[in-house]
């Protein structure tokens, strides 16, 4: 993307051999102009036929044209609800309010999107082993996916703040899985080195083929608003893989001819793990690494690789970016759990993210926003317990739905459930 080079798209590479830039799937806008309308992809809705049963394969013209559909690695992915929550737009101050749950893939979070384009590359490749380096959703898809198509999955952990839900789905799901000393950033390095000398393909977000699988959240949420752009999409950022591919799946939708104009998108960051943040106040020309803290462990990244892909969709985009704490976090959390919907800590960084920007007059309360909700509710089930109980380090929760012990008579339940005062929802 930096210096325009190319590449065909079956040689096994990561960055560019004369620049170390990222790279991009390039398709071609005059086939792109030539075979899409929003009635291909709107006759395909409901369909049973692999692979145009995926949320993602749906928009196969535009991810991967010229795959063979058998190749296609799908569990099938995507097709996930677009919620309107009126209480939650009330909380944060408009008056219409998306939240597009992600948590509903295959394996619990968006990155299934993003895998199915990796591993579907993997098999084209003809290689048998994958790896990535991961908080955790990118292993439990990985190894879900690698286990799917006959592939052997390999996941390098951190061996500290994984959250309990991923870990075990990476273990189940068959993967080799090694706990590295390490962080995220030291652990991708490693992996990216270590991959090269074992020839296993890496399927980090440097993978640009997850990128392209991602960006069909943009387009699955367009085609639900019945091909309307809302004025705001709002996202968590942490290695900026999705921020990056919204950006690039609206830029094209723009191109065709699909979309008008473009939304303007939102990335909020953890206060503990915001150089994307950092960045922004300082007008997006350079990125400073920083030691990443958070409780949102999937966006717990210091040193994002898309940083430059995200600069991107943020000027196409008229992009802002925000940052919010974790106190701020877990109580929004707590908030879209009590609706109901629930969704991993990382994920309310959109809801939360949407109150502090209408509050800096940013967003308009008349203003369309769709937030996303980038995980399940039980990736994390220990952030819930801890939360609830008022055990989690530095967090007052505000929003704590107190669990009971009582005896087993009909008296003490009775009268903890006389004196329990109903909360409002
Ligand atoms: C991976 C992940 C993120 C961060 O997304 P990026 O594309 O790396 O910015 C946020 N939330 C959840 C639940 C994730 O799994
Ligand atoms: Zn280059």
């Amino acid at each position: 993307m930096d210096c325009g080079r190319q590449y065909p798209v079956d040689q096994i590479i990561y960055s560019c051999e004369t620049c170390g830039g990222l790279l991009d799937v390039q398709h071609d806008p005059e086939y792109l102009k030539k075979t899409i309308t929003s009635d291909l992809f709107d006759k395909r809705l409901g369909t049973y036929e692999a692979p145009y049963n995926s949320g993602v394969w749906r928009y196969k013209e535009m991810i991967y044209p010229d795959v063979p559909n058998d190749m296609v690695v799908s569990r099938p992915e995507g097709n996930t609800n677009l919620y309107r929550t009126p209480k939650l737009a009330a909380w944060a101050g408009v008056e219409t309010l998306y939240l597009k749950h992600e948590g509903e893939n295959p394996t619990g979070s968006f990155k299934d999107r993003g895998m199915t384009g990796g591993v579907t590359q993997a098999k084209v490749l003809g290689i048998e082993r994958v790896a990535c380096a991961s908080t955790g959703n990118t292993s439990a898809s990985l190894a879900a996916y690698a286990a799917w198509a006959g592939l052997e999955g390999i996941v390098f952990f951190q061996n500290k703040q994984i959250a309990m839900g991923k870990l075990a789905q990476a273990i189940a799901y068959g993967a080799t899985g090694i706990q590295v000393d390490a962080d995220f950033d030291r652990n991708l390095e490693l992996v990216r080195q270590v991959a090269e000398h074992l020839g296993i393909y890496v399927l980090n977000s440097i993978n640009p083929f997850r990128l392209e699988g991602q960006k069909t959240i943009m387009i699955e949420i367009i085609q639900q608003l019945r091909w309307q752009v809302p004025d705001w999409i709002v996202v968590p950022g942490g290695n900026l893989g999705n921020t990056s591919a919204f950006g690039k799946g609206l830029h094209e939708l723009y191109e065709i001819g699909i979309i008008d104009h473009m939304p303007r998108i939102a990335v909020i960051q953890a206060e503990g793990a915001n150089p994307l943040y950092r960045s922004y106040l300082n007008g997006l020309t350079s990125m400073e690494p920083v030691h990443a803290e958070t409780v949102a462990t999937a966006i717990k990244i210091g040193n994002p690789v898309n940083f430059k892909k995200a600069v991107r969709t943020l000027k196409w985009t008229n992009g802002v970016v925000e940052e919010v704490s974790d106190q701020e976090i877990m109580d929004a959390k707590a908030l879209i759990d009590r609706q109901g919907l629930g969704c991993e800590p990382a994920s309310a960084c959109s809801l939360v993210g949407v109150q502090k920007l209408v509050r800096k007059g940013i967003i308009k309360p008349h203003e369309t926003v769709v937030g996303i909700l980038t995980g399940h509710v039980l990736k994390d089930a220990d952030a819930v317990l801890q939360y609830h109980s008022d055990t989690l380090e530095g967090i007052h929760p505000r929003y704590a739905n107190k669990l009971y012990q009582s005896e087993a008579t009909i008296e003490a339940l009775s009268s903890i459930l006389e004196t329990k005062e109903a909360e409002p929802a």
